[in-house]
């Protein structure tokens, strides 16, 4: 642990790497866009601005919001896994604390965004996410405060648990935050490199996926390493043309529906029911018109339920 480095000072780095990646991914999804866009930015951006401000809020003020402070809370009072093993004279190295407090931390919040599609009090959070009409780098923000601070809770109790070294748990919020931003945007990425980066790390099209009315929003979870989803048997090849996915849910297909006060007030409020479609927004689970597959280099096209997947 370095004695100098504080909350404040993990809270400059995230901010610097946050503001810094969502600049260069905000150009990127404007000269190179993957997807026309359903609404406009002005329609979408209020809303999810302000529940950015508002997470970055709960991230500041929260006990241990930010990861760094809950690592730095394990450090002083010396508790957690490796410093029990190092009292029990079993010492990890250090570079064995980072490497499993990454895959713990990713696996975690692999298992917590699934959770988030299984179990309904969780589902209503989370909707508001998945209900944006669009995909680009404000949708990688766009989480109600509930869901942040029951999240933030959640992750802060394993890294907490691990007693991750202090670098390691701000390492791994800044790469959570800016690979979400990173494969939230709506950038399109020549499909020979997203074939190779999605053998380990979730890409724009893989996640896209995981928006994708098709795949009834029930496949791709992962939001940093694609591993989680190959290992489980969670994952669906990405389809090559991504224009014809239909993101979002059907039930909040208005604009009124997104300015800052209705994705606020989202969760306490049943959804609109639409009779012209099966619903999808009111439960946690929906079927997959999608195979799954469990591999990211099988190659197959497949007609399922009139939905035909030309792999990317
Ligand atoms: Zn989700």
């Amino acid at each position: 642990m370095i004695p100098e480095f504080t909350a404040e000072t993990a809270d400059q780095w995230r901010g610097a790497v946050f503001f810094g990646l969502a600049a260069v991914f905000i150009v990127a999804e404007s000269l190179f866009p993957d997807r026309p866009r359903a609404m406009t930015r002005r329609q979408r951006w209020p809303g999810n601005f302000l529940l950015v401000v508002l997470g970055g809020a709960i991230a500041r003020f929260l006990p241990v919001g930010a990861l760094a402070g809950a690592a730095l809370f394990a450090h002083a009072q010396g508790i957690g896994a490796f410093h029990w093993l190092t009292s029990a004279g079993i010492g990890v190295p250090v570079w064995a604390q980072w490497i499993i407090s990454l895959l713990v931390l990713d696996f975690a919040v692999w298992a917590f965004h699934l959770a988030a599609h299984r179990i309904p009090f969780l589902w209503v959070f989370h909707r508001v996410h998945h209900a944006d009409p669009d995909i680009d780098v404000t949708t990688a923000l766009r989480f109600h405060p509930g869901e942040i601070a029951l999240s933030s809770l959640y992750k802060a109790g394993f890294v907490i648990f691990l007693g991750a070294p202090v670098l390691a748990a701000v390492l791994f919020e800044m790469i959570l935050n800016g690979l979400a931003m990173f494969n939230h945007a709506n950038w399109r990425i020549p499909p020979r490199i997203d074939r190779i980066l999605r053998l380990f790390v979730v890409t724009p099209a893989f996640h896209r996926m995981h928006h994708a009315m098709e795949t009834g929003h029930n496949r791709n979870f992962g939001f940093c390493l694609s591993i989680w989803d190959q290992l489980f048997g969670q994952m669906v090849v990405p389809t090559a043309d991504r224009a014809a996915l239909q993101i979002g849910l059907p039930e909040y297909r208005a604009t009124r529906q997104h300015s800052p006060l209705a994705l606020l007030v989202q969760p306490f409020v049943p959804p609109p029911r639409d009779p012209s479609q099966k619903s999808l927004g009111d439960g946690p689970l929906r079927s997959c018109a999608v195979p799954l597959c469990s591999a990211p280099w099988s190659a197959f096209t497949k007609v399922e339920s009139g939905f035909r997947l030309n792999v990317l």
